[in-house]
């Protein structure tokens, strides 16, 4: 594997036509820095955190949280790192953190995780924040915040960023040189109301593992239901086309971060839609960069278009000859 990445590290990701295209990877643990120089990544585009409390026996103490993410920094060092507040509830469960009622859920997925419990046990949140902004001093902290479905627990989140900010300025820390927030957009119905968030956030990231799953109402863990809807489906392109344009006109750099943006055809698809950021699995830099090299987004983008007005009886099998037709 080392190998294979040595020789796509170096791979600009430019397009024929001359566009740059950024290509970052996700990371939610120490040892996957690693792999930010081994692939050539433009940076972390999601650095999960709720993964240092999964491998955790017990909660982490604050000082862990800032000792980790000051080493993800430190190994990115000038490359930018999005770090997302904990995303656990619903299926990753933590032994640690009961439910106060003690009781399962039916619906993990849809019910109390990532943000949700952060604003409930804000104790959890005002920690984390402390950590990243300690962590950040000096320089520029990105932080993004999961399965947020309407503005206001956007507003609540970031008040508990604004209260530990103060905090450090009256006990005159340094502070971090400049923080840019953003979101994860993974629930259907923020994407209706886009514009009263757009002038709050610098950047948004489309979570396409969970969206897909509630735009489908399909539990993306349950194998039945693997097959059964396409990452290509007009569905997904013009929900993701949509929110690509409501956003245009606002400073907000948009990306994706599921699953979906590592893959050839879907990353076609994407870079058809307007999206020129991904934040893809280590294991897809390399090829995917590779693959912008050979695209000429503005044709892509064109043959995007008409498909989506009249799509074509299967869009992967179009898109596939498409692409198979131009050498991707
Ligand atoms: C997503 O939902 O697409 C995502 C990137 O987050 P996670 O897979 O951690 O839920
Ligand atoms: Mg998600």
């Amino acid at each position: 594997r080392q190998a294979v990445y040595a020789a796509l590290r170096d791979v600009k990701p430019v397009s024929r036509d001359g566009q740059r295209v950024y290509v970052k990877m996700n990371a939610g643990l120490r040892d996957d820095m690693a792999n930010l120089s081994l692939t050539g990544a433009d940076g972390i585009g999601l650095f999960r955190t709720e993964f240092q409390f999964l491998v955790s026996a017990t909660l982490p103490q604050r000082e862990r949280q800032t000792r980790l993410y000051r080493d993800v920094m430190d190994a990115a060092g000038d490359k930018p790192v999005v770090f997302r507040t904990v995303d656990i509830g619903g299926d990753k469960t933590l032994p640690y953190l009961r439910h106060d009622d003690g009781e399962g859920e039916e619906n993990p997925a849809m019910g109390w995780r990532a943000l949700r419990v952060a604003l409930e046990r804000d104790g959890l949140l005002k920690a984390q924040a402390r950590a990243l902004l300690e962590a950040a001093a000096g320089r520029t902290l990105h932080v993004m915040f999961p399965m947020v479905a309407e503005p206001w627990e956007f507003d609540e989140a970031k008040a508990v960023f604004d209260g530990q900010l103060a905090y450090l300025k009256q006990q005159k820390k340094i502070l971090p040189e400049a923080i840019r927030y953003g979101v994860m957009l993974e629930v259907p119905a923020l994407a209706e109301q886009l514009d009263l968030l757009a002038p709050k956030i610098s950047f948004l990231s489309i979570g396409t593992n969970d969206l897909t799953q509630f735009l489908f109402a399909a539990d993306r863990s349950n194998p039945k239901l693997a097959e059964r809807y396409d990452w290509l489906s007009p569905a997904i392109l013009r929900f993701i086309r949509r929110v690509v344009r409501n956003l245009d006109g606002f400073n907000i750099d948009i990306s994706v971060c599921g699953e979906m943006g590592g893959r050839r055809l879907e990353a076609l698809a994407l870079l058809g839609l307007g999206v020129r950021r991904l934040s893809i699995t280590p294991a897809s830099v390399g090829p995917i960069k590779e693959i912008i090299g050979r695209v000429d987004l503005r044709e892509i983008e064109a043959a995007m278009e008409g498909w989506l007005a009249a799509p074509p009886e299967n869009l992967r099998t179009t898109l596939s000859e498409w692409a198979s037709e131009r050498d991707i």
